[in-house]
């Protein structure tokens, strides 16, 4: 696209945005997530998101999925803390209560893998990001729900950062997936600029657009990475940066760069075929350690 500054994203510069812990921190110094996510046969998605947001740096990571999903939820890991949305089925606007109560003392919102959504779910997350000032990331089944009605995300208080797979960015866009995928740079950009989010879209050499100007380019990550869960575990990172205060876009390119890292380690060790979405929580640790 004419006019776009594609930027490629160094691993120098993705290693000096995330800061050295000091010595003299506590939990609260590191932000909590609010993972909004899991339904009754997805709560692994719920469960990757939250364990990929702790092994990212972040303080706490609460849950918030319904009663019968929780536990299931809780027991993948017991560093996982959980709230049991009241009520039955898909989320709708009967749950924003609940969820804007969630919220309080928050630092980052991660919502939508594995959620249960239904007519009502794009109006729930409009309501909600138009209640709360909380850098909150849409992904999977929230992307789905607002493209009903893109709008609703014009009302956001805070920062949004959009993470689409080219399948969920043609739901976004209205076209067709291979249309996204000829026009890449074009649509992140496009979006970016008129609903004033940072997006992110997903794939091979996955894109970082900002609004109203820079689209950065991600060097890492592998065809091992294409298979169930790995995009949880993305959103996961997203979130924990964005409540330990990174600001986008540069939390968004430096999640990427580290996730697609993991990706890359992981398949020395698994190799491409025998990847899966649960390696990438081990190898974000070398990824860390190899920045510490
Ligand atoms: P999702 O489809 O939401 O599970 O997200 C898949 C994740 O894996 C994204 O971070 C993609 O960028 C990454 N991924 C999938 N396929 C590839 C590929 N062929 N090359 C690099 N990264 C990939
Ligand atoms: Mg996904």
């Amino acid at each position: 696209v004419s006019g776009a500054e594609l930027l490629r994203v160094e691993e120098q510069d993705a290693r000096d945005v995330i800061p050295a812990r000091r010595a003299d921190t506590h939990k609260g110094t590191y932000g909590h997530v609010l993972v909004v996510a899991g339904s009754p046969g997805k709560t692994g998605a719920a469960a990757m998101v939250a364990l990929s947001a702790l092994r990212s740096g972040v303080g706490l990571v609460t849950v918030a999925t319904r009663a019968e999903a929780l536990p299931w939820v809780m027991a993948h890991s017991p560093e996982i803390m959980g709230i049991a949305l009241p009520g039955e089925g898909p989320l709708g606007k009967g749950d924003l209560e609940a969820l804007k109560s969630a919220l309080e003392g928050k630092d980052a919102l991660v919502m939508g893998p594995g959620i249960p959504r239904g007519p009502e779910t794009g109006a729930l997350i409009g309501d909600l990001l138009a209640a709360v000032d909380v850098p909150a990331v849409l992904d999977a089944d929230a992307l789905n729900a607002v493209a009903e009605d893109l709008t609703v995300l014009r009302r956001a208080k805070g920062p949004v950062l959009l993470t689409p797979h080219p399948g969920e960015m043609a739901r976004l866009w209205g076209r067709t997936t291979k249309d996204v995928q000829q026009h890449r740079v074009g649509v992140a950009l496009n979006m970016a600029t008129s609903l004033n989010v940072t997006v992110v879209l997903k794939g091979s050499r996955t894109l970082i657009a900002e609004p109203g100007g820079r689209v950065f380019i991600n060097p890492t990550g592998n065809a091992g990475m294409a298979t169930g869960g790995t995009g949880d575990v993305l959103s996961g990172v997203c979130g924990a940066l964005l409540a330990q205060g990174i600001k986008l876009p540069k939390a968004a390119w430096t999640a990427v760069y580290a996730h697609g890292l993991a990706g890359d380690l992981a398949a020395k060790r698994r190799g491409l075929m025998g990847l899966i979405a649960t390696d990438l929580l081990e190898d974000l640790g070398a990824v860390w350690v190899r920045w510490g």
